[in-house]
């Protein structure tokens, strides 16, 4: 029998508030642990021990503690609790479902579009996403911090057309605030890249990483910064992570939502209008709406195209235009996202 730590340890009353390390490492890493908190205990029958294996489950406890105590169907859960319909094998879906190996650059550096190249700055997540498109992704070899992000700043370098410089991952904020002021010390002698663009979940999952150093180093860079986060469902959100936001956006920093439709999680109009209007209080435009891309083990998370086109026009029918996001899908070798 697993004994689970409380889900209030993200603050340690004798010595004040706990880094945003120690709340990484608190993580919860056993499916049965989580299914134990949550009082549901019945669902370990269901849990992949194949699918854990391939892709551990790995969760922080404040975003446990915004999941439904009770509720096997809770979006929260959905989307990090590996289940045995990861292990169906089902046509169409691949190991590199959006062509990035095909688009590599460098170590570390996929560059699909025009003026705008992304770094893979890092594999590490504060969470794992079961729907997640990199869940196969060779990390082992392909990050742009591993070599002191030299070969990186070199492609950068050579190439004048690139304005914007994507720091993605897994999720660049795992990285330590020096890491990365490492890089953009070195990237601001490239007068080129005007615009520095960060895709994080860390803020929604552990708004604890938002601390007085990130804000700093984020004020202070020369480049125009626009920080992506990455919030499926409304939940999500709670007062922590709109008061990082808050603090995101205090640095100058455009924010903006991608999301990803997800079947059982944020299918219907109402959850996705939900959403919007939520992130919109919390001062972050909708962006994406983005169709799953098509990565074994995450089928039973598609939402038919036809579907997802009746949703976004039911979103559309009841949202003014800037909280309705673009629904998109990424096609390997096409020049942008499709929009559906
Ligand atoms: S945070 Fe992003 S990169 Fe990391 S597992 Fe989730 S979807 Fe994938």
């Amino acid at each position: 029998m697993i004994t689970a730590k409380p889900l209030s340890s993200q603050q340690n009353a004798a010595n004040g508030p706990v880094r945003w390390q120690s709340l990484w490492r608190d993580a919860i890493r056993d499916p049965r642990e989580l299914l134990d908190l949550l009082g549901l205990p019945e669902l370990a029958a269901r849990v992949s021990d194949a699918a854990a294996a391939q892709f551990p489950l790995r969760v922080p406890r404040g975003f446990v503690a915004r999941m439904r105590p009770g509720d096997p169907a809770d979006p929260l859960l959905r989307q990090v609790l590996p289940l045995d319909d990861e292990d169906r094998v089902v046509p169409g879906f691949g190991l590199d479902a959006v062509g990035d190996r095909e688009a590599r650059g460098g170590t570390g550096v996929i560059h699909k579009y025009e003026g705008r190249a992304l770094l893979v700055a890092t594999g590490s997540c504060a969470v794992h996403c079961r729907y997640c498109f990199r869940r196969h992704f060779p990390y082992g070899e392909e990050t742009a911090a591993a070599n002191q992000w030299r070969e990186a700043l070199d492609y950068l370098a050579a190439d004048p057309t690139v304005a914007e410089v994507l720091l993605s991952g897994g999720d660049p904020l795992s990285l330590a605030t020096p890491k990365l002021a490492e890089f953009t010390q070195a990237l601001a002698a490239l007068p080129h890249v005007r615009r520095l663009r960060l895709h994080t979940r860390l803020p929604v999952v552990l708004p604890e990483r938002v601390d007085a150093e990130l804000l700093d180093w984020l004020a202070a860079l020369p480049q125009q910064v626009v920080v992506v986060v990455h919030a499926n469902h409304a939940q999500e959100i709670d007062a922590p992570v709109a008061a990082a936001l808050a603090a995101l956006r205090g640095t100058g920093a455009t924010l903006l939502n991608q999301a990803v439709l997800l079947r059982g999680v944020n299918d219907d109009a109402a959850t996705l209008a939900a959403l919007s209007e939520r992130l919109f209080e919390a001062g972050v435009l909708p962006y994406y709406l983005h169709q799953l891309d098509r990565v074994a083990g995450t089928a039973h998370f598609e939402v038919p195209e036809n579907r997802a086109r009746t949703l976004h026009a039911e979103l559309a029918a009841c949202l003014p235009g800037y909280l309705v996001p673009r629904l998109v899908r990424e096609v390997a070798g096409a020049p942008a996202k499709l929009p559906l």
